[in-house]
């Protein structure tokens, strides 16, 4: 186990111009433990689900060779559920409901060898709960936090004390300009890195990414796909894929970020191809192959420079 996923095992129902998918497996730690697996990582989960979660979910993550010794499984209590509309865009969503259930009263206790674990995905819940999470963890290498406007409005004590903790901050633009309160992205980034994160990874789904790390920066494209089918799911991949590479090569470095930051789009990119985790579920090495020559063949180009400068 070297990469810990703290977040949801879900039930999710999502609705989609394309139809409605029934109680699915979901769920933020769902996601990030199997790009992460995808990647060579080895993943452990620190989540909690009720006596209704089936066998043949677990199995699907044990396939994986996702660790599970850090899932609690409370008989009398029900999974985490959550159910999502999007709009015609498929950028907007409405959650319609949200059953905490189980992850409620959750108290995450680590079993002994995730409390060493070099790489941690704080996936987005509480703050206090990604804190008593990581107060567990003895000097991780690389500590990646997603989070969401919820938490900036409700919880923003917790959620600044925790940012202190963290190396890797994964957000959308807008949620970078409300933590912050500036508008353009590269004061805003700055602003966040005075609060702890000194990475800050900037998700911008079909316009790609941008990984702000010390004093450089580096942009990811999205992959023009032929079908979003589902974006559930597509930030947790990305964050997975991202942490799961580095935890995979053990390495931290700019450069190895930026090949990082490639693999989370890669994975993020066949996450929305399918209903729920369909697709990251049945991927294979050779797909992954292909996917990332495609992201190299969209961006590189040869250009003649002529001016020494
Ligand atoms: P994403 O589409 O990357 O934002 O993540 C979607 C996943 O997050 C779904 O599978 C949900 O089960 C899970 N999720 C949604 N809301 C919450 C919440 N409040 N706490 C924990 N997990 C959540």
């Amino acid at each position: 186990m070297n990469l810990l996923a703290f977040g949801s095992l879900a039930f999710d129902q999502v609705e989609t111009p394309f139809g409605k998918s029934g109680k699915i497996l979901g769920g933020s730690a769902t996601y990030i433990a199997m790009a992460a697996a995808h990647e060579g990582a080895e993943p452990g989960i620190v989540s909690a689900v009720g006596g209704d979660f089936p066998t043949p979910h677990m199995a699907a993550l044990r396939k994986r060779h996702i660790d599970l010794e850090g899932v609690q499984i409370r008989k009398d209590e029900k999974t985490f559920f959550w159910s999502v509309r999007y709009h015609n865009d498929m950028n907007t969503r409405d959650t319609l409901e949200t059953q905490l259930n189980v992850l409620g009263g959750f108290k995450p206790v680590l079993p002994e060898n995730y409390r060493h674990a070099r790489y941690v995905v704080l996936g987005n819940s509480d703050p206090e709960m990604q804190s008593q999470v990581l107060a567990q963890i003895e000097n991780p290498e690389l500590v990646v936090l997603d989070t969401m406007n919820y938490w900036m409005d409700h919880s923003r004590p917790a959620l600044l004390k925790v940012l202190k903790q963290v190396d890797v901050l994964a957000i959308n633009d807008e949620e970078g300009r409300q933590l912050s309160g500036e508008y353009a992205l590269v004061k805003a980034v700055r602003k966040i890195r005075g609060l702890g994160p000194r990475i800050v990874l900037i998700k911008r789904g079909e316009h790609g990414a941008l990984l702000f790390h010390e004093d450089a920066v580096f942009f990811a494209p999205a992959l023009p796909l032929e079908s979003v089918f589902d974006p559930t799911g597509a930030g947790d991949a990305f964050a997975g894929g991202f942490a799961g590479y580095l935890a995979a090569t053990d390495n931290t470095s700019f450069e190895n970020m930026r090949r990082a930051v490639i693999h989370g789009s890669a994975l993020a990119s066949f996450t929305v191809e399918a209903f729920g985790t369909e697709k990251i579920e049945s991927l294979t090495g050779e797909m992954i192959e292909v996917r990332l020559r495609e992201f190299l063949s969209l961006t590189q180009v040869d250009i003649a420079l002529e001016k020494q400068l």
